[in-house]
């Protein structure tokens, strides 16, 4: 079994979008991984010589073929050592994009939820910058992004940086996220291969 409901969204999100790919190993990172489901979804849907990495703040059991890392990501330090990690491999590192080794960043992350619903949105995003500026640091040109966002007036001004760095930016809510609750996905894909600035 899955060790939470959160894998449910990841299956859909892959059977729309198709970002593991069964025939070519990919490098994987899942921000916000605790308990471990999503990491287990891209276990069975990814090639088998697939890298997964699942950072949290919170600790993570074991799971076969996946690496975690306790680490905050609002922190530099957390990105670089997530480089590091997929560098390990590079022989040479060469230039700026000899360190673009990800091919797929996800992130279900989310805070505690406070009763503010405007300061959770904001947190959100916050959140979500992160795992985009993971994206600009070191995922290969044509990768994929998708991040749990909660609504709120933030959205689409971070629709807009994403378009920056990727070629299709959508929204998507798949069934299996609460009506009620106020969490979506941003869907990216198809990073563009060139120098861009993500400030506005
Ligand atoms: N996708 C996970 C799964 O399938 O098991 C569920 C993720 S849960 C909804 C959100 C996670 O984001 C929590 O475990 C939380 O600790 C983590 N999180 C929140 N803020 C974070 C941060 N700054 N850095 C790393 N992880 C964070």
């Amino acid at each position: 079994g899955y060790r939470s409901r959160a894998a449910y969204k990841l299956k859909e999100i892959n059977k729309k979008y198709h970002v593991f790919d069964k025939k070519k190993s990919q490098n994987i990172v899942d921000l916000g991984a605790a308990p471990g489901a999503w990491c287990q979804v891209a276990k069975e849907e990814c090639n088998s010589n697939s890298k997964i990495l699942g950072i949290d703040l919170l600790e993570i059991n074991p799971l076969r073929g996946v690496s975690f890392m306790q680490a905050n990501m609002l922190l530099k330090s957390t990105m670089l050592a997530i480089r590091d990690y997929f560098n390990n491999d590079v022989v040479q590192k060469t230039d700026d994009k000899s360190l673009l080794t990800v091919d797929v960043v996800m992130s279900d992350m989310l805070h505690n939820l406070t009763s503010i619903r405007f300061k959770d949105h904001l947190k959100s995003v916050d959140l979500c910058n992160a795992g985009l500026v993971v994206c600009f640091n070191i995922l290969k040109p044509k990768g994929s992004f998708f991040c749990k966002i909660l609504a709120g007036p933030d959205v689409d001004q971070f629709v807009r940086r994403c378009s920056k760095l990727f070629d299709n930016v959508e929204k998507f809510k798949p069934r299996a996220c609460n009506d009620s609750s106020r969490e979506f996905y941003i869907v990216c894909r198809n990073k563009k291969d060139i120098k861009i600035s993500l400030k506005e």
